[in-house]
């Protein structure tokens, strides 16, 4: 039986650590879709269809990847998508609280519902959205954290010129 593991998150931006996911899961799983949440209780920097564009970006030399978008209930969208399994990462020790909390609450609502956490590269371990954000916004290169087609959108979205483009 082919398994199908879904890899949910904001992606506000999508930054590399969340590509080092994707690429661990891709190794590991026979099909993976990135689920974009569209949330409208939290405010995002860009739209849905802007972060699904990221995701978009660096997929397309994964042929096992395939990009997706959900609004409500996340076990819902697992059982639309026939998959138990859900991906996500683990940064330090400090995401481990709100992890776990939401994997016993995704196996409360489903039982046979199973979270595969995954560490990324040690250089990503302190990479977060919110932070390449701020780096940006006061005028610095982000290049080193994000991929190309996610740093161009964020000098877009930010008002920076593109002469920090490599
Ligand atoms: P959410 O709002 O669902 O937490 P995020 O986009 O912030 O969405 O994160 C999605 C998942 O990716 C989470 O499991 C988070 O821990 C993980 N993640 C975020 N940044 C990194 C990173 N630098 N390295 C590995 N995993 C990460």
């Amino acid at each position: 039986m082919s398994q199908t593991a879904v890899y949910p998150g904001s992606f506000d931006p999508l930054t590399k650590g969340h590509l080092d996911i994707i690429q661990r899961a891709c190794r590991l799983f026979d099909h993976v879709i990135v689920a974009v949440s569209n949330n409208p209780g939290k405010q995002a920097t860009f739209s849905v269809a802007e972060r699904i564009q990221m995701v978009e970006s660096v997929i397309h030399d994964l042929p096992n990847a395939d990009v997706g978008t959900f609004a409500g209930l996340l076990v819902d969208y697992l059982k639309t998508k026939k998959s138990r399994l859900l991906i996500r990462g683990l940064r330090a020790v400090s995401d481990m609280e709100y992890e776990f909390q939401m994997a016993d609450m995704n196996r409360r609502l489903y039982r046979e519902v199973e979270t595969v956490f995954l560490m990324p590269d040690a250089q990503y371990t302190y990479l977060s959205s919110s932070v390449v954000k701020e780096v940006c916004r006061r005028g610095a290169s982000v290049h080193a954290f994000v991929p190309p087609t996610v740093a161009r959108m964020l000098r877009r979205k930010f008002g920076r010129k593109d002469n920090n483009k490599r």
